[in-house]
């Protein structure tokens, strides 16, 4: 028996897809942590994989049995602005593994040495980076949310150059798969008809294989991946994640979460948030994430207009009915979730603006997100527990206002206080992964080697939506709000 069950499908696609590359063997390797339970998912042989076999495989310097490693390629839209080569720099993908339930997946070693893809990048990875995906993605999971997971982590024994010498390691992460928006825009930017054909069948048949038989295949797939996009960005929102780099090569087609740089959760609500160094005008902030999802899948709806219809006009009418089922499906989603954050299970006039009321409230007091609804949970069931929520706006009595309506909403609702807590308590966490929290995990990492801090918060955000008492400095909101955080990926 091999110990990785292979069943490699994208290397099956022409050459000019992918570049053939094994990872860069590294100095001297070190687990740092392997997810077991991801790994009997996948039915990798868990003894091996935890042995010393299996940490010189995670690490990339041996190619387990089975493999086919390679360095996909793909282009993208970064701040908007189009470089028609990127392809995986730093990435390896090992190959795919069909689990048990037969969903098929990507092991791809993230940081794993240069390739052609590289350019002028090192194709490295350093410690920090990896522990916060590693960390987020994994916590993203426990949410519900959909998204690429983490497989495992090592340190290589070797620095990696950034403005400082930092620790290196590599990331094993798990995806349904690693084609983005970006894939198609690759080929679609040389004209390349024929391989945006083959990559929409491979991704029809991977990924949306009830559409295959669909009347008009490629238009069937623009609309399931508009479809879950807008699934997927509602429920960023619902829990206050800002992915902070949405540029089309870290837009899964797939309809995960992929990438995780520069992203971070809101600490106060603000729809204006925005975490990452290098986003400087914004244009990846909280609230700009449905539009910007829009506008990637418009420039995905352009790479497919040879396959949508007959002629232009045709294909262009098409593409844009498609894309207009972007904001109602959205608008759908948020709005049900936001309902459900409230308590709220039937719909009624005047939900949306009690929401946005509430909201509205919230940025004007710096209100912390995740702590105002999940005190709701506890004020749903008793009214003294309102001074709990109230006590996070800067002027209680905006809150006092407000609650008052929800309450009258509420007794409409006819369910017990208690059902209703539950339900609340079952969408809204107790714990996402704080800012502050996890700059303390990684320094703790990088500068003491002490790996403490990222073990207990993996233990805590594996149960997001448990009131952990003897854990809950983990669920407190920073000092100040969190006002001005950078991330720097
Ligand atoms: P990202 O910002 O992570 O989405 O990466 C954008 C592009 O830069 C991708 O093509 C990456 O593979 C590439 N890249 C990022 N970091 C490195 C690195 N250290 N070495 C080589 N390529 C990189
Ligand atoms: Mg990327
Ligand atoms: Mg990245």
């Amino acid at each position: 028996m091999t110990a990785i069950p292979f069943d490699n499908s994208y290397v099956r696609l022409p050459d000019r897809f992918f570049a053939r590359r094994a990872p860069t063997p590294v100095a001297a390797p070190r687990l740092i942590r392997l997810n077991g339970d991801l790994a009997a998912i996948l039915g990798i042989d868990g003894v091996w994989v935890a042995g010393p076999a299996g940490v010189e495989m995670l690490a990339g310097n041996t190619v387990p049995e089975g493999a086919d490693p390679i360095a996909t390629a793909y282009a993208g839209h970064q701040f908007g602005n189009f470089v028609p080569q990127l392809g995986d720099g730093r990435a390896v993908l090992l190959g795919e593994v069909v689990d048990r339930d037969g969903h098929r997946h990507d092991i791809q070693l993230k940081g794993a040495g240069p390739t052609p893809f590289s350019r002028r990048g090192d194709g490295r990875a350093a410690l920090g980076p990896v522990l916060r995906e590693y960390l987020v993605s994994e916590a993203m999971a426990a949410l519900g949310i959909p998204t690429t997971r983490a497989l495992a982590a090592v340190v290589t024994g070797e620095p990696v150059l950034r403005e400082t010498r930092l620790p290196g390691a590599v990331l094993a992460r798990v995806a349904a798969s690693h084609i983005r928006v970006g894939s198609f825009q690759y080929f679609a930017a040389r004209g390349d008809t024929e391989a945006v054909r083959a990559l929409a069948d491979h991704v029809l048949a991977r990924h949306y294989p009830e559409k295959s038989s669909a009347e008009h295949p490629y238009r069937a797939l623009l609309a399931g991946v508009v479809a879950r996009q807008a699934d997927l960005v509602a429920s960023w929102l619902l829990v206050g994640f800002v992915h902070g780099v949405m540029n089309t090569d870290n837009m899964s087609v797939a309809g995960e979460t992929i990438d995780y740089g520069p992203c971070a959760f809101l600490d106060a609500y603000d729809p204006r948030t925005r975490f990452s160094s290098i986003d400087a005008h914004g244009r990846y902030a909280y609230g700009q994430q449905p539009g910007i999802a829009l506008w990637n899948l418009t420039r995905l709806a352009e790479t497919l207009l040879p396959l949508l219809a007959e002629d232009e006009a045709a294909s262009v009418e098409a593409a844009e009915t498609t894309l207009a089922g972007f904001s109602p499906r959205f608008e759908a989603a948020y709005r049900g979730g936001l309902a459900k954050k409230l308590g709220l299970s039937g719909e009624r006039a005047g939900d949306a603006a009690l929401a946005d009321d509430l909201l509205a409230r919230m940025a004007e007091n710096q209100a912390d997100f995740t702590l105002t609804f999940r005190r709701l949970c506890d004020a749903a069931e008793r009214p003294d527990a309102d001074v709990g929520v109230r006590d996070l706006f800067v002027d209680p009595t905006e809150f006092d206002a407000w609650v008052v309506r929800w309450r009258e909403r509420l007794a409409n609702e006819g369910r017990n206080p208690a059902a209703t807590a539950a339900a609340m308590r079952a969408v809204n966490p107790a714990f996402i992964p704080r800012n502050h929290h996890v700059e303390a995990m990684i320094a703790a990492a990088v500068e003491q080697g002490d790996f403490g801090p990222f073990e207990d918060m993996l233990a805590v955000l594996a149960r997001p939506y448990d009131d952990q008492p003897t854990n809950a400095r983990y669920a407190e909101a920073p000092v100040g709000g969190g006002v001005g955080y950078r991330t720097f990926c």
